[in-house]
Order: C-alpha cells, then sequence, then structure tokens
C-alpha cells in the first residue's frame, strides 16, 4: 500500500510520502540505539515529567490532532476528540504508576537479600493499526517509555500524518529525539527491522496474518512479540437483562469507530424468549443512526477508512446472503456520494452459515437466536477469536457462568467492552497474546531480572 493521506469521506489522494530507503532506516536505528544507552538511566521522575508534558500537549492541540485522524481515516470527529483525551490519560497514568509498577520487588529467600528488578530491553518496534491511530499508538509507548525502552513506529500506511504528529508530540514534551521515532516505511520492511539485532521485541495490533508474520519472523530470532489481533466478539443477551439499556448498548458497541473496532461486539446471541423484542429495538436503533461527514457533530456513522474494506464488508455480506442469512436493514454500500459509506446493516444468521466465523471490520451485526444459556456459551465460544465478551445477565449463576466459561481475554457483564489503562487488554487464541495496559502492559517489555546476594 502506498503511503499516503486519502480522505475516506471524499476519496480525495491529499499527500503521499517517500518512504525511508535501507541507510536511512539504518540511521535511525543507530539513533535508537544511541540513545537508549543515556535514556534507560534517566529517572522515573524525568520520564514521569516528560510524559505527563505530551498529555498536556495532547489536550492543548485536541481539536489539531482530532481532525488529523478524522481526515486520515474517517472516525467521527467527536471520537477522534475523545480518543485525543484517553492519550493524555494513558499518559497521566503511566507517568503515576510505573516507578511503583516497576520498583524492586524484595523476595524473602535463603539470600541476605533477594529481590526482582525490573530494567528496560532496548529499542521495541511497535507495527500499529489505523483504526484508533493515536490510541494504539500511545497505549503501547507510555509504558514503554516510562520503563525505559526507545520505540520505533510503523504505523499503518493510510495515516502517516497521524504518524508524524506522535514523533512530533514526544519531542515537543522534551523526549531526546530517538527516544520515540516514527518510520514511514511499507510492511515489507518489517522483518527486516525485527532482525536487526539492536531491535529486541516487538509489538502488533492488527491482521492474524500481520501479527503472524511477524511473529514468525521474530520466533526465528528468539524475540519476544505482544500481539493484539483481530475479534468476533460475541453480545449475549438473556431474559433477565434490561433490554432496552442491552439494544442501546449493542448499537453504541457495534458502531463503534465506524464498525472498525477489534473489541466491537460483531456477534449478537440473544435467548428464544426474548429476541423478537431485543430484535425490535435493535433496528430502531440502527436506523436511526445518522450517517454522514465525520466532521459534523450530529453524524454517528462516517465512512469506511479505505475502498478495500468497503470491498471486503459488501462482499461478506453478499456471501452471508447466498448462505441464507436475511438482511433487517442496511446490506448495500452508499452509492449515491463519494467516499467508502456502508450503512448499519443487521444479518439474521445462522451459526451454520460459513461467514458466521469471520471477523466483519465494519457496521454489521450477526444477530443468532439460542434456546438456553448452554448454547448461548457453546455459539460466544465458538470462534477463532477470543478478546472481549459482553453478556447481558440478571441472574447471578448465569453471571456466574458467563466469567468462568467464556473464553476471551476480558468478559463484561450489563457493561460494553473497553479499554481502560488500570484493566489488562489483550486476547487469547488467534486474537493474540501477551497484555497491554496495567501493571501487565508495562511488565510486558523488561528484563525481570532475579538479583539474589549473599
Ligand atoms: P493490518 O493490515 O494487519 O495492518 C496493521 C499494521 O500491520 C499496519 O501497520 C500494516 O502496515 C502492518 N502490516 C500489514 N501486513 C504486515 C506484515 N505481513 N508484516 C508486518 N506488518 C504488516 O490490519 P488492519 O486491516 O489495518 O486492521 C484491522 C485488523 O486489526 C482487524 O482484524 C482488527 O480486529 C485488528 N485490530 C486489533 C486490535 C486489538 O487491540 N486487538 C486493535 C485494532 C485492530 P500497512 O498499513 O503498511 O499494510
Amino acid at each position: 500500500m502506498a503511503i499516503a493521506t486519502i480522505n475516506p469521506a471524499t476519496g480525495e489522494l491529499l499527500r503521499t510520502f517517500e518512504p525511508l530507503n535501507d541507510s536511512e532506516i539504518g540511521a535511525k536505528i543507530d539513533l535508537a540505539q544511541q540513545v537508549f544507552l543515556k535514556y534507560r538511566h534517566t529517572s522515573f521522575d524525568t520520564r514521569s515529567h516528560l510524559l505527563n508534558s505530551s498529555a498536556e500537549i495532547l489536550e492543548q492541540d485536541k481539536a489539531k490532532f482530532a481532525a488529523l485522524m478524522t481526515l486520515e481515516m474517517g472516525k467521527t470527529y467527536k471520537s477522534a476528540i475523545a480518543e485525543v483525551e484517553k492519550c493524555a490519560l494513558v499518559c497521566r497514568y503511566y507517568a503515576e504508576t510505573a516507578p511503583q509498577f516497576l520498583a524492586d520487588k524484595s523476595v524473602e529467600t535463603d539470600a541476605s537479600a533477594s529481590f526482582i528488578r525490573y530494567q528496560p530491553l532496548g529499542i521495541i518496534l511497535a507495527v500499529m493499526p489505523w483504526n484508533f491511530p493515536f490510541w494504539q499508538v500511545f497505549r503501547f509507548a507510555a509504558p514503554a517509555l516510562m520503563a525505559g525502552n526507545v520505540g520505533i513506529l510503523k504505523h499503518a500506511s493510510n495515516v502517516p500524518q497521524c504518524a508524524i504528529a506522535i514523533e512530533e508530540i514526544f519531542q515537543k514534551a522534551g523526549f531526546e529525539a530517538g527516544v520515540f521515532q516514527t518510520f514511514l516505511i511499507g510492511a515489507n520492511k518489517v522483518a527486516d527491522i525485527i532482525t536487526d539485532d539492536r531491535v529486541k521485541a516487538a509489538t502488533l495490533t492488527g491482521s492474524e496474518p500481520a501479527g503472524a508474520s511477524l511473529a514468525a519472523t521474530a520466533g526465528k530470532e528468539i524475540k519476544k512479540v505482544v500481539l493484539e489481533l483481530g475479534g468476533s466478539d460475541p453480545f449475549i443477551v438473556m431474559e433477565s437483562a434490561d433490554l432496552e439499556l442491552a439494544a442501546t448498548t449493542a448499537t453504541s458497541a457495534r458502531m463503534l469507530n465506524n464498525g472498525q473496532s477489534c473489541i466491537a461486539a460483531k456477534r449478537f446471541i440473544v435467548t428464544e424468549t426474548i429476541a423478537d423484542k431485543f430484535e425490535q429495538l435493535l433496528l430502531q436503533k440502527f436506523q436511526a443512526l445518522k450517517i454522514g461527514d465525520p466532521m459534523s457533530t450530529d453524524t454517528d456513522i462516517g465512512p469506511l477508512a479505505t475502498p478495500n474494506i468497503l470491498q471486503d464488508i459488501d462482499s461478506q455480506v453478499k456471501a452471508a446472503v447466498n448462505n441464507g442469512a436475511k438482511v433487517l436493514t442496511g446490506g448495500n454500500p452508499i452509492d449515491d456520494r463519494p467516499g467508502n459509506f456502508y450503512p448499519p446493516t443487521i444479518l439474521k444468521i445462522s451459526k451454520e452459515n460459513p461467514i458466521a466465523k469471520e471477523e466483519f471490520f465494519g457496521p454489521v451485526a450477526m444477530l443468532f437466536r439460542v434456546k438456553d444459556i448452554n448454547a448461548a456459551i457453546e455459539l460466544a465460544n465458538d470462534t477463532p477469536f477470543g478478546l472481549g465478551a459482553s453478556a447481558w445477565s440478571n441472574d447471578e449463576s448465569e453471571q456466574k457462568r458467563f466469567i468462568n466459561e467464556i473464553e476471551a481475554g476480558s468478559v463484561f457483564i450489563n457493561g460494553m467492552v473497553k479499554s481502560d489503562p488500570r484493566l489488562p487488554f489483550g486476547g487469547i487464541k488467534h486474537s493474540g497474546y501477551g497484555r497491554e495496559l496495567s501493571i501487565q502492559g508495562i511488565h510486558e517489555f523488561v528484563n525481570v531480572k532475579t538479583v539474589w546476594q549473599k
């Protein structure tokens, strides 16, 4: 894919960028390594101060950063503002908590003193997607930089200006040049970078093929990788649930980021006794959403990020219908305007439909009916993915079963799956491995060193 800004709401090519050549890449890795040798000795106070300054810049210029995201990948401006604010939050969170998360931890043994010390690894490569172009990067960078690592970012090719802006934020905050660098490169350069001896580990948020490819290369080099990949998360609604609230939340959970979120609820699994009622409520709410210019504050649904995503969604919906799914609303691209617009769509579908196991990365909800909680849990787990599940029930014994039996990195009861700096975030099965955020996130890219002294 060319490195370029193309407005998804209009299809207009706004700017293109030359990718770095091999010698430029080499020079930037050199710089990162040189800077790491000094930066790893900085105090937590210094790093916290720099990260708090980054948060201030994000907050001061949030309108500018939000508009850039909307321009490059089409998320609504109001959601882009919320994204910038969340980036400031994660900076402040780790600025405050990292010193205690990374403090020496003493353990009593037969030694005179024994303890655990957390030390930085060095250069960490971050390969990031376009869907939350600021949040995904800050979620990685805040803990990594607080731990004393340095970062290189290979961002998605359709958000180059966001990638450049992020490097500028860290520099303006006072981080030495080289502590965090954006590499404008294609995916074909990632393997060379991870095989460079000076690069110690990598994190990738994106699709399964990209994750598998990076992990295979890193595996050969015995390098640590964290993978945050796709999901087809269940949203289960039982008879005792507050149906109105569940349907409102279901709509937000599916339409998050114009439907392009890994943790968006994608499979709606509803018990037969309340299925007709829930279906009606969901239909009303989907049909009430306003599609339009993502910059406009009353728009709920903007364009999909690229024409390819639009094409993929269209093909998946057609394949689902050819295999017996019924369209309750939507179902065809919007072709009376430029840009990559697809309407909120509900597919009534059975678990035998081969498309039911795929991830829909756009505003399409799959609606399933089940007879009881056993069937709901079985269907929820019948997926290659395992990121975050949402289950709606006011019955305590059902809640316990969802918590214990759903195969996913997180389970939310009577709420929408969302990331929170205070809680670990990540998946199991084909949704990836490793965790971001919370104490677990900052421990991913450190040497957990055992010290034993007599
Ligand atoms: P993608 O194509 O995998 O792209 C993600 C990043 O990986 C981009 O920077 C891309 O670069 C790069 N890349 C692509 N192929 C690669 C390869 N073979 N080797 C190394 N790097 C490679 O994913 P996407 O389509 O942008 O994002 C959608 C997917 O990401 C969905 O499945 C979604 O669920 C998942 N996702 C997961 C999370 C999570 O936290 N679990 C969050 C957001 C998204 P180019 O742009 O240059 O191709």
